[in-house]
């Protein structure tokens, strides 16, 4: 049913650096909701796999003396939704990790897969964008760290290279702190539907005046992105229903949407010009502000 050609256990990061860096053609696997339905759909055959299961301290979500938050490649959606960490600091993540697959998958599905597979549709995608996450990357060689915004190269491409594994996801508290942010997950059904689009606010406010806004957005263009547009004209800018008007027309700027069988481009541009004021609505109340009538 699977063509696999082998099938390998990792014990410990070192081991899987060592084991990717022995046979270039290893590929990972970690939760398989990405990979299984690719070797059954025959995009991965002869694959020779190299599981990081079990690879405990990939699992970790703990915040470090300095605020930064630290997320291993293997900690699950369901894992990341119930984890006090990330709903007292960045609220945003635990809405996309309840916004994805349903119970089942999330109890399997992780954060690596989840952007190591580089589709735009990722529901942490823009989250990540939006929060100015960077990527620990292990090799045999050392490690190197990238911004996420970096990481993705086009569909379905990502900037990992053949002896490289995901090891964890750092949050900077100046990516965080004082933001108030919000997750919308615009599906064509409630449960078990991948995006149509995804929009993720940061935004904080001094008074009634924006101080910073950021806008992530997924299935907006061929890979998740950043609002950088709109993201400068809301600086200073009085927080009324105008301003976010001029957001919202602003963020479609930024987009390279295309037409699919789920929804047409334009369609899609009103999504983002639309769910971006609202999940600003959102956002401003949690970071302190008034709700805007
Ligand atoms: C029924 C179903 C519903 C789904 N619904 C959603 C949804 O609503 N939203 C959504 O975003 N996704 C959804 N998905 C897609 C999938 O579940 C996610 O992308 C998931 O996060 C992938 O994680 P995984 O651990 O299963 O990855 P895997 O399948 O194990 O791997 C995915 C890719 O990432 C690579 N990889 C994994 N971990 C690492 C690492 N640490 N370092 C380097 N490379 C790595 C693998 O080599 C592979 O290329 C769904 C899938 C299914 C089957």
């Amino acid at each position: 049913m699977y063509d696999i050609q082998g099938y390998i256990e990792a014990e410990s990061v070192s081991d899987a650096v060592a084991l990717l860096a022995s046979n270039p053609r290893l590929k990972i696997i970690a939760g398989g909701t990405d990979v299984l339905i690719k070797l059954r759909h025959g995009q991965m055959e002869g694959a020779e796999l190299l599981s990081i299961r079990k690879i405990k301290e990939l699992e970790r979500i703990e915040q470090l003396a300095d605020g930064t938050i630290v997320i291993g490649a293997l900690a699950t959606f369901a894992q990341i939704f119930h984890e006090p960490i990330i709903h007292n600091n960045i609220p945003a993540l635990a809405e996309a990790a309840v916004s994805m697959g349903g119970p089942q998958i999330r109890n399997v599905a992780t954060i690596g897969g989840n952007i190591c597979n580089g589709a735009t549709s990722a529901d942490s995608a823009s989250t990540l964008f939006a929060l100015d996450a960077r990527l620990r990357l292990r090799s045999s060689a050392g490690e190197r760290v990238v911004p996420v915004q970096e990481f993705y190269l086009g569909p379905g491409k990502v900037d990992l290279k053949p002896d490289e594994m995901l090891s964890e996801f750092l949050i900077s508290p100046a990516g965080f702190r004082g933001f108030g942010g919000h997750y919308i997950k615009f599906a064509m059904r409630k449960a078990m539907d991948i995006a149509t689009l995804g929009v993720s606010v940061m935004c904080k406010i001094s008074g009634d005046v924006f101080r910073e806004v950021k806008i992530g957005l997924g299935v907006a263009g061929p890979t998740p992105l950043r609002c950088v547009e709109a993201e400068e004209f809301a600086k200073g800018k009085a927080i009324y229903a105008e301003t976010l008007a001029g957001i919202g027309r602003l963020a479609v700027k930024s987009t390279n949407a295309r037409t699919s069988w789920r929804a047409s481009r334009e369609y899609r541009e009103h999504l983002v010009e639309e769910l971006t004021q609202r999940a600003l609505h959102v956002a401003i109340v949690r970071a302190g502000g008034a709700e805007i009538g």
